[in-house]
């Protein structure tokens, strides 16, 4: 289905991202993750998708940091081609009360889950422009959509995902580029394995349990296929009905 086509997941080493990107490869698709883990991981990764016969490299990146960004690109674009698909899953959680919150903590959450999806999709912008196609999905969540108390930064940086998402929807949707986010509830991964209050979000969802990262998975490589060509600037929650 995917065949030929190249992947970008940002923070795909581990956790969603991960689930995403060996998703992305048992559809067909050729792999670049960024991600700022260990080597390990990176390689671990790796192995996992080449396993599924699909070319995959790993790239130390930090999604923040522009010139990173730039540079992991232009590299991406020597080793595999130009890409065609790009998913941002890269995020990080810096969870305290407003009170409590101190301005790097909010900078930081910022910097990596809005402003690192500015900066790979400023990247692939021209190339999916000029090649009049293209897959962009962002990975938001429910609490851009509901806001929850003690993630400010988060819940902050999750919502400007979604006018970043719609915002390009409509600036590419000229040249047949579609642009989408998902908004999970909870997912098990390292990110929720243990936090305050934990029970409680149980309970507070429909479906009475934490979502797996291949079922987010699923709904990205929808998303990314061609199938899902007529949905664009479109919010997802995938949530167990959490916030319905
Ligand atoms: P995770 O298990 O913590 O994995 C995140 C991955 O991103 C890690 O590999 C991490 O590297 C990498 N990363 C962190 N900062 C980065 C940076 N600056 N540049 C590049 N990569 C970076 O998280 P997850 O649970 O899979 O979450 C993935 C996405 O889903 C996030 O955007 C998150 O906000 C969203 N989400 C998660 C849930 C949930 O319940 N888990 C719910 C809704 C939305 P390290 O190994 O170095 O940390």
């Amino acid at each position: 289905m995917m065949e030929g086509k190249i992947a970008v997941v940002t923070g795909g080493f581990r956790g969603i991202g991960k689930a995403i990107a060996l998703e992305l490869a048992r559809n067909g698709a050729d792999i670049a993750l960024l991600d700022v883990g260990s080597s390990e991981a990176g390689e671990a990764a790796v192995s996992e998708i080449s396993a599924l016969g699909r070319r995959a490299k790993a790239y130390s990146c930090d999604v923040s940091d522009f010139s990173s960004v730039e540079a992991a690109f232009q590299k991406i674009g020597e080793d595999l081609g130009k890409l065609d698909i790009l998913v941002n899953n890269a995020g990080i959680t810096r969870d305290k009360l407003l009170l409590a919150m101190k301005e790097e903590d909010f900078d930081s959450v910022i910097g990596v889950n809005l402003k690192g999806a500015f900066n790979t999709i400023k990247q692939a912008y021209p190339i999916m422009m000029r090649k009049r196609s293209g897959r962009i999905i962002n990975v938001s969540s429910v609490s851009g959509m509901m806001g929850n108390a003690g993630q400010a930064n988060y819940s902050a940086s999750k919502a400007g995902i979604i006018g970043l998402t719609k915002t390009v929807a409509k600036e590419l949707a000229g040249r047949n580029v579609t642009c989408n986010a998902i908004a999970p509830g909870f997912v098990s991964t390292d990110m929720t394995v243990d936090f305050e209050g934990k029970e409680e979000f149980l309970n507070a969802i429909p479906l009475k349990r934490f979502a797996k990262p291949e079922e987010i998975a699923k709904l990205v490589a929808f998303l990314a296929s061609e199938d899902a060509g007529y949905i664009t600037g479109e919010v997802i929650r995938i949530d167990g009905g959490m916030a319905m």
